[in-house]
């Protein structure tokens, strides 16, 4: 009745990756999340009251396929010469399945640090694409050969700041970058709003510098699923063609609008995760953790006593979520996202007694 087994019908870059596998979301009230580097804090109000709106006013028809109003407001805010330097997505993931779908065939290579976000690896696999990994040192600095060319690159990723470690490298090295490089490189600024710089500004001198921006975290809106692109319009007009038509809708084309327009908003967020995240750094120090400084909303910190994966599992017992993350041949640590000074003081009071 269900014709003959074991064919399997899926191209065969499919049976030979490793599915992404992201944090935990448990649906439930109950949990202290501080997993999935998540914004504490409810988004401006200007934003639910702008999908309040949209939703009056019509879902029957589709919604703009350019998400114009959108890129109208985010040029203008960010500063940038027209809309038609942006393009927007339903979160920067999709901007980054985009990016792996428009400049890297089967068979071609792509570039990622290491340790660094994972989902690289993963769009690169179903892509049926090779992808290289090459490790930060110690320090979180980028190695020299990451600038180097090679055969059939197409395209290499640099998370800024970085994920697990909230480092940065200062925009003048990601021009150099970009310069050495013989393919188009995509600067993931998920975190940028937390950093003291970003690399918006280069898109202008280089063509083959895309960025990355996602509402999910600086905004508050990780629900929503809301990113976008920047880079020069030639380039932004390529990537046009490899997009659904409708892929942000009605009401989240109005929220990301009226998201991107509180900047006030934004500031004063960004001010409180801060002074969260310097409190946060101190006590982890005091607790005997090697803390990275950091720059985005949460920190990376390892402990030489303690065993990672246990204190990940006596916070989660007691209703506390952070990330465990073990990274092959590299070692492994835990990254809490800052969350309110409350869910803080109750995640610190807990390592107190388990480290
Ligand atoms: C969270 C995150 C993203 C994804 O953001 P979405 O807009 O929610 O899809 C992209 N890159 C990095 C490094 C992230 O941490």
């Amino acid at each position: 009745m269900f014709g003959q087994p074991h064919h399997y019908p899926f191209r065969r870059a499919l049976a030979e990756m490793e599915p992404y596998v992201p944090g935990e979301q448990p649906q439930g009230g109950k949990f202290v999340k501080l997993n999935t580097n998540e914004n504490p804090y409810p988004a401006a109000q200007a934003v639910v009251e702008a999908i309040c709106s949209a939703a009056t006013t019509g879902l029957e028809r589709y919604p703009d396929p350019y998400a114009n109003a959108f890129r109208n407001r985010a040029a203008e805010v960010l500063g940038l010469p027209g809309p038609d330097w942006i393009m927007a997505g339903n979160g920067s993931d999709e901007i980054l399945t985009i990016l792996v779908r428009a400049l890297v065939g089967e068979g071609q290579r792509l570039r990622m640090p290491y340790p660094s976000y994972i989902l690289y690896a993963t769009l690169a696999d179903i892509q049926g694409a090779l992808w290289e990994r090459l490790e930060f040192d110690k320090n979180w600095r980028l190695p020299a050969a990451f600038a180097d060319g090679c055969d059939d690159l197409r395209l290499v990723f640099l998370p800024n700041p970085n994920s697990p470690s909230g480092t940065v490298e200062p925009p003048e090295k990601v021009l150099q970058l970009a310069e050495q490089l013989p393919c188009p490189l995509v600067i993931d600024e998920a975190y940028a709003d937390f950093a003291e710089a970003n690399c918006l500004s280069l898109v202008q001198q280089n063509e083959n510098i895309f960025v990355t921006r996602s509402l999910s975290k600086s905004y508050a809106l990780a629900g929503l699923r809301f990113g976008f692109v920047v880079a020069q319009p030639h380039r932004i007009a390529e990537l046009m063609k490899i997009k659904d038509s409708y892929n942000c809708d009605t009401l989240s084309i109005a929220a990301a609008t009226a998201a991107v327009g509180s900047t006030q908003w934004l500031q004063e967020n960004v001010a409180r995760i801060r002074a969260t995240r310097t409190r946060m750094e101190a006590r982890l120090k005091q607790l005997g953790f090697r803390v990275t400084p950091s720059q985005a909303n949460f920190v990376w910190c390892e402990h030489h006593e303690s065993s990672h994966k246990q204190i990940y599992q006596t916070l989660k017992r007691q209703q506390i979520l952070v990330r465990y993350m073990n990274f092959p041949a590299w070692g492994d640590g835990l990254r809490i996202s800052v969350g309110t000074d409350q869910q803080v003081d109750a995640c610190m009071l807990l390592l107190e007694q388990c480290v």
